[in-house]
């Protein structure tokens, strides 16, 4: 604590980012990021952006790249919002449409607390990407998590409340598993309360599961949240877009606008309008993932892991007889970095990203020895 801080960011409780190595060495299973390279379209795009242009501001509006992606998805321009990563565009949500503490409502309370005075909880799984509560304690966001069941799947009926808000991923993180579309529609077409927004964060949607685009124009409250840092390879550009109807787009607009105006520069915009238009080669290395990913599961299943059947671009695994803590030691000792929240339900299972044949066959070697 500094005497420099203020309560704010005294409070806070910060998200922590996996490990970013600067031992170029180390096989890195552990932030999922694609292991192939971006469309070399993509780095044709910036390369011309990275001119004399550069002295201008971007275009704060994001003009070229929200119609690409209005092209690609099938929707308008108005109905995409662009953001320094969805990490940002999520945090933007989180402050645009969920009730922050003591925002009075109108309401009868819910079995979760509300009603007059009282703010409703918005709700999310206990096991799900950890950044949710983090941005919930940056706006002051009353949450209440949602235990996921014994094989660490969503029931859409426990979400069939009154609430603040819903949010979770799609597939769900860091489990993998994919929630049916038609379960995600019953929560979103919950009637029970008015003003309730409903975020599927798709950030590994490209890897399996529905996609929720399709329904925006059917769920006014639907807003789906999108990244080009894991299918279309750009962690390192720093792009995510929001798509849903345009009175959602215009909140978080609202927010960026009070916020900074210029979150993507020229650089990134000139990337993202190439990825998003490159979908042949993306559709191509993606299905290599998945290729690896179903191949890697079995062969794990066979040596006894436990593998949750994941829709994503990692898999999440434990062997009944040894350590979370060990086998991540042991990889990491071996010069291979996987993830491992240390937290209830989850402390035995590691989060492995799905990398090149050539890695997950090095990862492989080492799990066997692990597990004879
Ligand atoms: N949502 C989920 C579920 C994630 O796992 C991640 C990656 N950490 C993100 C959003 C954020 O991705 P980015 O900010 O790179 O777009």
């Amino acid at each position: 604590m500094s005497r420099f801080w203020n309560n704010r960011v005294r409070a806070l409780e910060p998200y922590v980012p996996g490990e970013q190595p600067r031992e170029r060495r180390l096989i890195k299973l552990n932030t999922n990021e694609n292991p192939y390279p971006p469309s070399p379209r993509v780095i044709a795009a910036i390369r011309e952006a990275a001119g004399e242009g550069l002295r201008l501001y971007p275009d704060p509006r994001c003009t070229a790249l929200r119609e690409a992606v209005a092209e690609a998805y099938r929707v308008r321009p108005e109905q995409v919002f662009a953001g320094n990563g969805s990490d940002e565009v999520l945090a933007f949500a989180f402050a645009a449409f969920f009730p922050s503490a003591g925002d009075i409502l109108p309401v009868e309370p819910g079995p979760f607390g509300g009603g007059p005075g009282g703010t409703r909880p918005v709700l999310f799984p206990d096991i799900t990407y950890s950044f949710y509560p983090v941005y919930a304690g940056l706006w002051d966001i009353p949450f209440r998590t949602i235990p996921l069941t014994n094989d660490f799947s969503i029931n859409a009926e426990d979400y069939l409340f009154p609430a603040g808000g819903v949010i979770f991923p799609n597939p769900n993180a860091p489990t993998g598993r994919a929630l049916p579309l038609k379960d995600i529609l019953s929560v979103t077409g919950y009637q029970g309360n008015a003003g309730r927004v409903v975020i599927v964060d798709e950030a590994y949607g490209a890897f399996g599961g529905e996609s929720t685009v399709p329904h925006i124009q059917e769920y006014p409250n639907l807003l789906t949240i999108h990244t080009l840092s894991k299918a279309a390879s750009l962690a390192g550009l720093r792009v995510g877009f929001a798509i849903g109807q345009e009175e959602l787009i215009q909140g978080l607009s609202r927010i960026r606008d009070s916020f900074n105006s210029y979150t993507l520069d020229r650089l990134a915009l000139a990337g993202a309008v190439a990825a998003v238009s490159d979908t042949a080669y993306y559709h191509k290395i993606n299905q290599q993932i998945i290729h690896t990913r179903e191949r890697v599961s079995a062969r794990l299943r066979e040596w006894g892991f436990e593998v949750i059947p994941s829709a994503a671009n990692f898999i999440f695994i434990r062997h009944p007889r040894l350590s979370g803590a060990a086998v991540f030691a042991a990889l990491r000792e071996r010069g291979i970095l996987v993830r491992r929240f240390d937290k209830p339900r989850i402390r035995d299972y590691l989060r492995v990203s799905i990398g090149t044949d050539e890695d997950m066959d090095e990862l492989l070697r080492q799990l066997q020895n692990q597990a004879d």
